[in-house]
């Protein structure tokens, strides 16, 4: 008879989330890249693909290819009898570089899966949507370019939900229960909330809260923390296991806001911390935000006044 722990029904509960991205939800957030698409030999691309396809990168640019991690979605744009078109949002499937010998100038692919994809009878045009105030020209022929680095102070979220509420009718079926409306997003990240660091910039912070939450990253490195027995808070040492008997932790990104834009994530650039620290984590004090050693100093700055002051009043 096969008997199934919990611990190890829970374990393969997660690898099969993390290998099925339909199981997870997916929300505009996770847009990180944009990609210029157009083919112009033969007027469109892509446009008859089925759920995978090898998405093709420039011979220069192809250093980039393995940068868009598995789970961040690429929006997929291109010139279509003249017009700027949204046509796919994809996903990498695999860490690995595909090679296509007969291509001369675009050698190299990278296999993605379909998350939407709009049909050649009803594209989404760009001089519709908010988008049409975006310079494009900052994005590199056919590269795979960061959204936070292209777009405009201030509209950033706006535009991100601007391509998921337009993308919506055609997202495909099997990602369609994962999908997260957007009217309950807003609720969940309030950037307007003092307490988070708006003044980095809001489309930093939401490409850095994005990266805290790949899932994929984020279940490696809980597995390499739960091997070696150590899945707790890396500044105050609470542990959710011994607490509430939950392997749950949170991922910070230890790289400041400012900084994070160019970076991929390393298991290394995550640090493990409880929620509470977490969100002291993204508070500023003094008028900057505190590092993992910072906040466990001020913890212990804080324990030291607290007794000092109950002693005083004994
Ligand atoms: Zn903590
Ligand atoms: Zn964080």
């Amino acid at each position: 008879m096969l008997l199934l722990t919990k611990r190890k029904f829970n374990y393969l509960k997660s690898t099969m989330m993390r290998n099925d991205l339909s199981e997870r939800e997916l929300t505009p957030f996770d847009i990180i890249w944009i990609k210029n698409i157009t083919n112009s030999e033969y007027g469109s691309a892509y446009m008859n693909v089925d759920s995978e396809f090898v998405l093709h990168f420039p011979n220069r640019h192809c250093g980039n290819i393995l940068k868009p991690q598995k789970g961040e979605i690429i929006l997929l744009y291109q010139n279509i009898n003249g017009h700027k078109v949204f046509t796919h949002l994809v996903t990498p499937v695999k860490d690995k570089i595909e090679e296509e010998g007969d291509r001369a100038n675009f050698r190299y692919g990278r296999k993605v899966r379909v998350i939407a994809h709009t049909p050649i009878d009803d594209l989404i045009f760009v001089s519709d949507s908010l988008w049409s105030r975006v310079n494009f020209q900052g994005i590199s022929q056919g590269n795979a370019c960061e959204i936070s680095h292209i777009s405009k102070l201030g509209i950033f979220d706006d535009l991100l939900r601007d391509i998921w509420v337009r993308f919506t009718p055609f997202f495909k079926k099997d990602f369609s229960d994962s999908i997260r409306l957007v009217e309950n997003i807003s609720k969940e990240i309030d950037l307007n909330d003092p307490d988070f660091g708006v003044t980095e910039g809001k489309e930093r912070l939401i490409t850095h809260i994005a990266r805290e939450r790949n899932k994929e990253i984020v279940y490696k490195k809980k597995q390499q923390a739960l091997k070696q027995g150590l899945l707790k808070c890396s500044v105050c040492e609470f542990s959710f296991i011994d607490s509430f008997g939950a392997e749950f932790i949170e991922c910070h990104h230890v790289k400041p806001i400012s900084e994070s834009g160019e970076t991929t994530t390393k298991l290394e650039d995550l640090e493990l911390v409880c929620s509470n620290c977490h969100r002291m984590l993204h508070r500023k004090f003094e008028g900057h935000f505190l590092s993992i050693c910072e906040l466990k100093n001020r913890i212990i700055k804080y324990k030291l006044l607290q007794n000092k002051c109950k002693n005083e009043d004994r």
